[in-house]
């Protein structure tokens, strides 16, 4: 059988929309198996196992509410049974949680199992940076990994709206393969030789959305958060291109850059609960507000401010990204909200 096995790992907002994709993809297309696990992290909703929910009813109440899922897509809570013969892994969890999950994925796989990453972050350790989709290729012992980004917010995805994806890939033949996986009318997949532009660009935006939120939270216009996206652009370019100087420009116009920073600028989780960051006059945290307004759902631009602050620290280029600099500052060290703009403005031509 040369079909190849689908597994999704996640199934939070983002995995239950995607989900409806690969589904319906899997059942069309002869190139994968029709049935398509899911790990779902288990949990009671309504009195009831998510997992029971998603099999029984198809569709997940937590996460999606009102929007079906595929038939073929079948919940299982062991990562261990969900994974396994799995020629296809799509990792589409908060990546606070991957933690001791690719040990366990390692061993259930087909052989010659590839990966694509759907996370927006990234991590540091003592080596500097580290991107995620490389913590989970050494996690399941080199296995090639592609990743895809975009302007995606997940219920518009669910709902069919028209929009755009980009997979980054290392190995050509693995892209094309994940693009027809991921293709749709609605959902249009752009394929580029270039993970690290593209990831990174996904997991910057989120910080940048902070700001957003913190402009939106001040009462200011759109004048401001047009010169936040462009001066947030900037810096991200600056970060990428810094780190890995192969990264062409062409990566940032497409959905995983332009696009999804917009996206997110005006419609993201993170802009809003940056938003209540400054209405609540920086009396609750970020991690207050998460649970108050997301229901378990969880951002991911404060912790990748957290860390992009720790790598820019650690090779003394911090005073080059006020933006980042001061979204961190406001966020996390009590620094009033007109830093924004002070911080931009001191730099002068800089920015
Ligand atoms: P989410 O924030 O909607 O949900 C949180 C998930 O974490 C749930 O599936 C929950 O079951 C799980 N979880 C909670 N505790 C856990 C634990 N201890 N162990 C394992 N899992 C646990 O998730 P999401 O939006 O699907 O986000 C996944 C990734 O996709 C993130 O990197 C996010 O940035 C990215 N993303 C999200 C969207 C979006 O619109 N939601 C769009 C594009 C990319
Ligand atoms: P938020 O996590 O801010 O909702 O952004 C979702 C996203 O990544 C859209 O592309």
């Amino acid at each position: 059988d040369q079909r190849k096995q689908v597994a999704i790992v996640g199934s939070g907002a983002w995995g239950s929309a995607i989900a409806r994709i690969i589904g319906r993809n899997c059942q069309r297309l002869d190139t994968f198996h029709s049935t398509v696990k899911q790990w779902v992290f288990e949990e009671t909703v309504n009195g009831r196992k998510l997992t029971d929910i998603i099999n029984q009813d198809h569709e997940n109440p937590k996460y999606m509410p009102g929007q079906k899922l595929p038939h073929n897509v079948v919940a299982d809570p062991d990562i261990c049974s969900a994974t396994k013969d799995a020629d296809i892994l799509i990792f589409v969890l908060p990546h606070q949680f991957l933690n001791g999950l690719c040990e366990k994925i390692k061993a259930s796989v087909a052989p010659g199992c590839i990966g694509i990453s759907l996370i927006k972050g990234v991590h540091f350790d003592e080596q500097g940076m580290v991107l995620i989709s490389d913590m989970i290729k050494e996690g399941m012992g080199g296995m090639d990994m592609s990743v895809l980004m975009g302007a995606n917010l997940a219920p518009e995805v669910a709902a069919g709206q028209f929009c755009e994806a980009t997979i980054g890939c290392r190995d050509e033949t693995n892209g094309t393969l994940l693009q027809s996986l991921f293709h749709d009318p609605n959902f249009h997949v752009a394929v580029r030789k270039d993970v690290p532009g593209v990831e990174i660009c996904g997991a910057l935006k989120n910080v940048v959305a902070l700001g957003a939120g913190f402009v939106d939270g001040m009462g200011l216009g759109d004048n401001t958060k047009a010169a936040i996206i462009r001066i947030g652009m900037m810096e991200m370019k600056r970060f990428i291109q810094s780190h890995y100087p192969e990264v062409e420009d062409a990566t940032f116009f497409e959905s995983c850059g332009v696009a999804d920073l917009i996206v997110t600028c005006y419609g993201g989780r993170n802009r809003k609960c940056a938003e209540a960051f400054v209405k609540a006059g920086g009396k609750k945290s970020f991690d207050e507000l998460e649970a108050e307004l997301l229901n378990g759902q969880k951002i991911q631009g404060t912790g990748t401010a957290v860390e992009v602050v720790k790598i820019l620290e650690a090779e003394g280029k911090l005073e080059e990204y006020p933006l980042f600099n001061s979204i961190h500052g406001i966020a996390f060290e009590g620094k009033p909200m007109e830093s924004l703009f002070l911080d931009i403005d001191n730099m002068g031509e800089m920015v």
